[in-house]
């Protein structure tokens, strides 16, 4: 039996169960709440954290892995309140959520080095406290895979070899950087049954995704709601088809929710609602309409259910 840290300290494996394996209970630019934290209600976001965890928790869920990194206002004191509040358990990372900007200090200074600050927040603990991050982060996005983004590959890919810990990469579909992406990881040597490709689904196209699985890495189909990347029908006939391929061993499915997001004002929310952007996002939606329809379309009964939201979760943490 393997030892998963959470932000609450480590649990068995087997006490993960029902796991959201993609949702942030808060994100936020760190550099801006640190220079204008005015602009910011802690009450409200700590408000809202707990109505999103509470909203997954009476559908069962015992765990959310939150993958918010730096850039993404991490804040693992946050995620513990919301975890000792809600009883849900929180599973933390570490690493660099960047499309391509780094700062000057991670610029100059080398891979092995930013790899060494992973590593730290994996096998000592994050922002001055004993909460260990569990998994690894990094992102890839309309710039593709530039010097920079490489450069947090790398480093994440030499942290997981040395640690052990998973990686999940953001990924866009749009301009294909997965499978740059994971070519990366294995010229570092990482086993890719550590290696979660995040936001698959917001593509339709099936064999993009059949030929990452055909590396042997997990593939999210992960923003359930957000109908600005793909609808929610489409994502459904996708996760349909490779279910049927006989690939749930390797689906994540999750909403990348963000129980409050700092990227626009408050009254985007509703433009973006009204206008058909977003739709139904939650942390309960994949309950509540998206595995209801793949039941529906025979495409997922109680085996395979318990297979993407119980046993990849677990099997891709303790990997
Ligand atoms: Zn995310």
């Amino acid at each position: 039996m393997s030892e998963v840290q959470t932000v609450q300290g480590a649990v068995d494996e087997s006490e993960l169960g029902l796991t959201l394996v993609h949702e942030h209970v808060r994100f936020r630019d760190e550099a801006v709440a640190a220079e204008w934290p005015d602009r910011y209600d802690e009450q409200l976001e700590f408000d809202a954290a707990l109505l999103a965890v509470s909203g997954a928790k009476d559908c069962g869920v015992r765990t959310i892995v939150d993958p918010t990194a730096m850039f993404g206002g991490r804040d693992v004191g946050f995620m513990k309140r919301v975890a000792d509040q809600t009883g849900v358990q929180i599973v933390a990372c570490t690493g660099i959520y960047s499309y391509d900007y780094l700062p000057h200090y991670f610029e100059n200074r080398d891979v092995d080095v930013m790899a060494d600050h992973f590593v730290e927040d994996i096998e000592i603990g994050v922002q001055g406290t004993d909460i260990r991050a569990a998994f690894l982060k990094c992102a890839a996005d309309a710039a593709g895979v530039s010097e920079h983004v490489e450069k947090i590959h790398r480093a994440v890919a030499r942290a997981s070899i040395q640690t052990g810990a998973p990686i999940m990469a953001h990924s866009m579909p749009a301009v294909g950087t997965g499978p740059r992406q994971v070519e990366i990881f294995a010229e570092e040597g990482v086993d890719m049954a550590k290696v979660q490709i995040a936001h698959c689904g917001d593509s339709e196209d099936v064999e993009y995704i059949q030929g990452l699985i055909d590396k042997g890495v997990y593939v999210g189909l992960d923003r359930y709601g957000l109908e600005m990347y793909l609808p929610i029908d489409k994502r459904n006939a996708t996760a349909a088809e490779l279910l049927r391929r006989g690939h749930a061993e390797q689906l994540m499915i999750s909403q990348d929710f963000c129980a409050t997001i700092d990227w626009f004002p408050p009254e985007a929310a509703e433009v973006f609602e009204s206008q058909g952007a977003i739709r139904n996002w939650s942390m309960t939606l994949v309950f509540d309409e998206v595995v209801p329809t793949l039941r529906e379309l025979g495409a997922m009964d109680d085996e395979s259910f318990n297979t993407v939201f119980v046993e990849n979760p677990k099997r891709w943490l303790t990997a």
